[in-house]
């Protein structure tokens, strides 16, 4: 069977993209995805002047991509940082082999770059809370977890360091899938938290620039710029209701294609229509500190001493 060739120039093609109808071959997919970054990153001003940028890198095929982007896209703008951070959470067998590829990307990208772990800050990694939360409870979702810790660590040594922004990889199928699980579990605060807001100065505002570019061309990018991609997945990985939505979605966009732009894009509209920051209450954004260590939090504890206290540590 004979591949079309590339819509824009006829050289053999390497991707058919359903939603666009277009056949690219590598020069014009790579610029197709680089356009959708650079449009996103003007649209949502993620990038100013004097920025330090937290790039969040764990290693796999969406951060490592996002490094490489940023450094392609700030290469003329010498008043513009970068500075990789990787979280080591502690996960035996997997986590190691993620943080080398990261070590070794920002080395060849020359990016400086800062490691921290769990144990380090926690004092213990997550391999042992969970099995400390199974001995007690005898079950927890370590992805849940891990996320949240995780999510406050990498907020902290952005501060620390006078980060600006932090980045994160973010790709269109995780957006979609956030925003429609959200609406599926009739959660409209959760789903009017995830757009950007005026936020306290203890949070580093987070930017996604990778939201407008499809998964399965992250990782072709990737790829194409000598990323070896990670097939092993993370032994926490539990997140069925996720699962279920992303199965759902795929499904959906091979039948109708741009269902997960629509949505992404419907999700925006309303956003704006409503005008989220004017309208409501003060007190919908408004946040006290933690009485365990004093961080912003919608309640009397945090998430993450929550946690702690639970599992004793
Ligand atoms: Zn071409
Ligand atoms: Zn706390």
């Amino acid at each position: 069977m004979e591949v079309p060739p590339c819509t824009k120039c006829g050289s053999p093609s390497i991707i058919f993209q359903r939603y666009s109808g277009l056949h690219l071959c590598k020069k014009h997919f790579i610029e197709d995805v680089e356009r959708k970054v650079k449009r996103r990153i003007r649209k949502k001003r993620m990038i100013e002047q004097g920025d330090k940028i937290a790039i969040a890198l764990s290693g796999g095929k969406d951060s490592s991509a996002l490094l490489i982007l940023f450094k392609k896209i700030i290469k003329m703008r010498k008043d513009v940082e970068l500075v990789a951070i990787s979280v080591d959470e502690g996960i035996a067998e997997y986590r190691p082999k993620t943080l080398e590829k990261a070590k070794s990307l920002a080395d060849k990208l020359n990016v400086p770059h800062i490691i921290r772990s769990f144990e380090d800050v926690y004092g213990n990694s997550l391999d042992e809370l969970v099995e400390k939360a199974e001995k007690r409870y005898g079950w927890m979702r370590g992805c849940s977890l891990c996320g949240v810790l995780r999510k406050r660590l990498l907020n902290n040594i952005s501060r620390e360091i006078g980060a600006t922004k932090l980045a994160v990889g973010h790709n269109l199928d995780d957006e979609a899938q956030t925003i429609l699980m959200n609406y599926l579990r009739g959660d409209v605060e959760r789903l009017l938290r995830l757009s950007p807001r005026k936020e306290r100065e203890e949070f580093i505002p987070r930017i996604k620039p990778l939201v407008e570019v499809p998964e399965k061309e992250v990782a072709l990018y990737s790829l194409l710029h000598g990323v070896e991609i990670e097939h092993e997945e993370c032994p926490y990985a539990s997140e069925s209701y996720r699962f279920d939505v992303r199965d759902f979605l795929n499904y959906f966009e091979m039948g109708h294609p741009g269902t997960k732009y629509s949505l992404l894009r419907g999700y925006e509209k309303l956003i704006d229509m409503i005008g989220v920051m004017d309208t409501l209450p003060k007190e919908f954004f408004e946040l006290s500190s933690c009485v365990r260590c004093g961080e912003p939090t919608s309640g009397k504890m945090c998430k993450v001493c929550e946690f702690l206290e639970k599992l004793g540590t």
